[in-house]
């Protein structure tokens, strides 16, 4: 066989062990620069063929990056099996030979029967239909509203805001349930509180404003944890946004009832029991606060 002057060997040898079985050729016997098509095989496992040229420039797994679409591997269809009922006749697009991150619009119909357009990727990352998260964010059973409150002249309003955290801490506590705070391990960015054997998380008060990063960053978090099969349940202060891919409890003020009605609605969520009753322990969960929780 002919020398060639750098191989793709000498040039890439990080990239050796992405060439496939399949070819003839060894990549020691082909030039770095050859626009010849071979076949690779990455540590995805998945297989391609690309240009030789190409690979040492840094193109990678076609399939991974989408830009190549294998239906039953990569495709809308496969990667979003939960998403088809919701995909409607309407469309004249075949989902199994589009990406999931296809900037494509299509026509939806959620299970409630309401008809929407939105892009694929939109849907991939997890917006669903508009009109059920509106309807679910007012539905009473998700809003508690305001009721006749007992005053909490003993507390300071910074403690007052921590109560649905400090409460639920205090009553995991009591339920022996393991949780982790701001641990970072589970989906790469902090989970305020994540509850391993429920495979939940659970975030508080954020974001405040209407729109900015932290809402993109909250948003972006509810999708991992979708993603990772894990639960996101958020507590919502009345002027905070609501999503629309997690649950989201609602509640305005701050009385013990209020709490209480909102804490035992987290618990049966995430079905434990506890013998929860905050008008009654308020002061021990203050007092708990202070000497545990506070710097969490
Ligand atoms: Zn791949
Ligand atoms: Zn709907």
């Amino acid at each position: 066989m002919k020398a060639v002057k750098i191989s793709f060997a000498d040039k890439y040898p990080d990239l050796v062990s992405e060439w496939s079985d399949r070819n003839e050729m060894e990549p020691d016997h082909i030039s770095y620069g050859s626009n010849k098509k071979v076949w690779w095989k990455g540590s995805c496992g998945h297989e391609w063929e690309a240009i030789v040229k190409n690979r040492g420039t840094g193109h990678g797994c076609p399939i991974c990056s989408s830009n190549l679409i294998i239906p039953g591997v990569n495709d809308f269809k496969s990667r979003h099996p939960e998403l088809m009922p919701e995909w409607s006749e309407k469309n004249t697009l075949d989902p199994s030979t589009i990406g999931e991150f296809a900037n494509r619009t299509a026509i939806w119909r959620c299970r409630s029967g309401h008809e929407w357009k939105a892009r694929i990727a939109d849907r991939s990352k997890g917006h669903g239909c508009k009109k059920c998260a509106d309807i679910a964010a007012t539905k009473p059973e998700n809003h508690i509203p305001k009721k006749k409150r007992i005053p909490l002249r003993n507390f300071s309003y910074t403690f007052m805001r921590q109560i649905p955290k400090a409460s639920i801490l205090y009553y995991l506590d009591k339920a022996c349930e393991k949780y982790r705070i701001n641990d970072d391990s589970i989906i790469g960015i902090p989970i305020k509180l994540y509850l391993p054997d429920k495979k939940t998380a659970i975030e508080f008060y954020k974001p405040h404003g209407n729109i900015g990063i932290s809402y993109t960053e909250e948003w972006v978090k509810n999708d991992l944890c979708r993603r990772n099969h894990i639960n996101m349940i958020r507590l919502l202060e009345k002027k905070c946004k609501a999503f629309d891919n997690c649950i989201c409890l609602t509640y305005e003020g701050y009385s013990l009832e209020i709490m209480d009605i909102l804490i035992k609605k987290v618990f049966a969520l995430i079905r434990i029991e506890a013998d929860m009753d905050i008008i009654r322990d308020i002061f021990n969960i203050a007092l708990l606060w202070e000497q545990s929780y506070k710097d969490m």
